[in-house]
């Protein structure tokens, strides 16, 4: 029997929905005009995407591979116990699942795996580079449960260690959670064991950030040290946008039922069987490299913005990102952002450790190299890159010769793409 793939057909789209299919055109030609810097992006294989636009989507298999609630599973429980497998040995880990929606559903599950409404949880600061679901009080984390925040120490930019073990000591949480959005360095695990076994608190690193270097082994693994690590598997980990979760063999059947039924139904298949792709992408030695050339990326890049005025937080960066402290050049964050935005570079405005503004101004930009590296760009690319982005971030759009200078930084953007594009026509 010849088996044909019977796949996404983009005539069909632009047959049926002519708007949608101009949304899906313009995305594809915004993502090759410009330079993606969001630190939490990168531009997935065609594989992913191959998987992603498949007939997996119709397939409906509430539970888990050899006991699902529906018939039919033939197919899929393969696509799922393959990624299970993959994810184990890639990671040294003794339990994944593959079925969390996102990165913030694969939190969900794990709180619900570890603890009760009320219990106290200790995580970083949301200012400080924590995350949404880390206690945050407009997020589940915040309401149902008491959430103890620490910091990183104002001289050095780093975690204050002695602070979480204080605020450990002093608040006996149930659960300790470190791993952050925009922290550029590596975390001491060891050190949060050693914390959370003091106070017989469970340990959850949430890698959503970083589980790609991890993979490209680029920085050390959580794995070891952790009871559970969750994860997304879209940042520099380069699958289709989802999430993950890690566990030891004794905490799996708690966390598989907190994923399916407890806070989600039927899985993505299709999603499932992307991010078992991806895996297998992520194991090769090729994938190494790209991590490598991540963080050497970002450090020239980090280096390059250095001296043109942009204080890096904490002096620099160990992984794929850097937050820029802007206050030496006189301009915030969302000043930069929407004038980067202007020249065809996206980046984010970000708040900086004990920042003076609000939120949405912000005294700092976070940047990161998942996806100028999946372009192909290296170290000499990243002075180009910092260049641009010093010009735009000077470049007042009010001003006749701000709005000139962001135009032509706006063509040696296109240059630079031209050069390395995304998804080569
Ligand atoms: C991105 C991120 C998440 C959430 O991922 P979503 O897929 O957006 O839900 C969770 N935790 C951290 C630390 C993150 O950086």
């Amino acid at each position: 029997m010849t088996q044909t793939f019977w796949g996404p057909d983009f005539a069909q789209l632009e047959a049926t929905d002519p708007e949608i299919a101009a949304v899906v055109l313009g995305e594809l030609e915004r993502e090759r005009g410009g330079l993606q810097l969001i630190a939490s992006e990168n531009l997935t294989s065609p594989a992913v995407l191959a998987a992603l636009g498949s007939t997996l989507s119709n397939k409906y298999a509430e539970g888990y591979p050899g006991r699902r609630y529906y018939g039919g599973c033939v197919e899929v429980d393969r696509a799922e116990a393959i990624g299970v497998e993959r994810a184990k040995a890639l990671f040294g880990a003794q339990h994944a699942n593959l079925q969390p929606h996102t990165g913030s559903s694969a939190n969900l599950a794990a709180f619900a795996a570890l603890l009760q409404p009320g219990d106290t949880v200790l995580a970083m600061d949301l200012p400080h580079g924590g995350h949404l679901t880390h206690g945050s009080k407009v997020n589940f984390s915040g309401r149902w449960f008491a959430t103890v925040g620490y910091h990183v120490r104002a001289d050095t930019e780093l975690i204050d260690y002695d602070e979480v073990r204080e605020l450990a000591l002093a608040h006996r949480p149930k659960l300790i959670i470190c791993g952050a959005t925009a922290y550029p360095r590596l975390i001491d695990f060891a050190a949060f064991r050693t914390i959370a076994d003091e106070v017989d608190a469970y340990l959850m690193v949430d890698a959503a950030h970083f589980i790609g270097l991890v993979a490209g082994r680029a920085v050390p693994s959580p794995v070891p040290h952790a009871d559970v690590v969750t994860m997304t598997t879209h940042k520099v980990l380069r699958g289709p946008r989802g999430g993950m979760i890690l566990c030891t063999e004794e905490l799996a059947p708690r966390i598989d039922k907190a994923v399916f039924p407890f806070s989600q139904g039927g899985p993505l298949m299709h999603a499932v069987a992307a991010k078992a792709v991806a895996l297998r992408e992520a194991a090769a030695p090729e994938f190494a490299a790209y991590a490598r050339q991540v963080i050497a990326n970002s450090r020239a890049l980090t280096a390059a913005l250095a001296e043109h005025g942009m204080r890096p937080v904490s002096g620099g960066t160990d992984t794929h990102l850097a937050l820029l402290d802007l206050r030496g050049i006189d301009v915030t964050g969302a000043q930069v952002e929407a004038r980067c935005d202007a020249a065809r570079i996206s980046l984010n405005k970000n708040a900086i450790p004990y920042d003076p503004q609000k939120p949405m101004t912000a005294s700092g930009i976070r940047v990161g190299t998942p996806s100028l590296t999946t372009q192909g760009m290296g170290v000499d690319e990243m002075q180009l890159v910092a260049r641009m982005i010093a010009t735009a971030a000077h470049s007042d759009p009010d001003d006749p010769s701000g709005a000139a200078a962001l135009r032509e930084v706006a063509s040696e953007v296109l240059d630079l793409v031209g050069k390395f594009p995304a998804y080569p026509r």
